[in-house]
């Protein structure tokens, strides 16, 4: 079938064409140029999921800001391992200054969890989540996600940054796992 890609042992569909990514990147940066204006971010990208949405919601962006990135992980394969390993730290001061998360996706919401918890000790302004999809139906926290471009069944997806073992982010449309 045209519309499914191999990612080493694993078949995936496409579920999220590009053109409905793109459109839903520039409504979430269409509301982060109207909340933000006037106050200069500063935009936490996590990766390596994030990359992709990260280039080009940024670049939807039109107001003054910075970006910087951060290293995390919890993934191994396509299950949770449960841990959260800060691989990396931030590079820049984010004292009294609003910071905004760029996340690929929040599944069980562990990781963003971790992450304002790193980040209060820092003491910006303000913190707000930007992420590129959402399972709700894994969510085990209360999360406060401001910016959320799509929501997703509970499957396993590869694409657009995303990987399975290290392969699959460099598509242009979402896969989803075929079972
Ligand atoms: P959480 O801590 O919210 O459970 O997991 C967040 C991280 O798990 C994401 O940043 C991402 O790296 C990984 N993750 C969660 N669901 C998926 C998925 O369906 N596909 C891929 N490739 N990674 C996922």
């Amino acid at each position: 079938m045209g519309n499914t890609i191999q990612v080493k042992d694993k078949t995936f569909a496409v579920s999220i064409p590009q053109e409905k990514i793109l459109s839903e990147v520039k409504r979430v940066a269409a509301e982060i140029n109207r909340d933000y204006a006037g106050k200069e971010p500063v935009f936490l990208a996590v990766l390596n999921g994030s990359f992709v949405f990260a280039a080009d919601l940024l670049r939807e962006v039109d107001i003054p800001c910075e970006i910087s990135f951060v290293r995390l992980a919890s993934y191994q394969g396509v299950s949770t391992t449960g841990e959260i390993r800060e691989i990396m730290g931030l590079s820049v001061d984010v004292t009294n200054r609003p910071v905004i998360i760029v996340e690929d996706i929040v599944d069980t919401g562990l990781t963003m969890a971790h992450m304002l918890e790193t980040l209060k000790k820092h003491n910006p302004s303000s913190v707000d989540i930007c992420t590129l999809l959402l399972k709700p139906g894994k969510l085990q926290i209360n999360l406060d996600i401001r910016y959320c471009c799509l929501q997703i069944p509970n499957d396993f997806i590869v694409g657009y940054g995303l990987d399975y073992d290290g392969y699959g982010r460099n598509t242009k449309d979402i896969y989803t796992l075929v079972q």
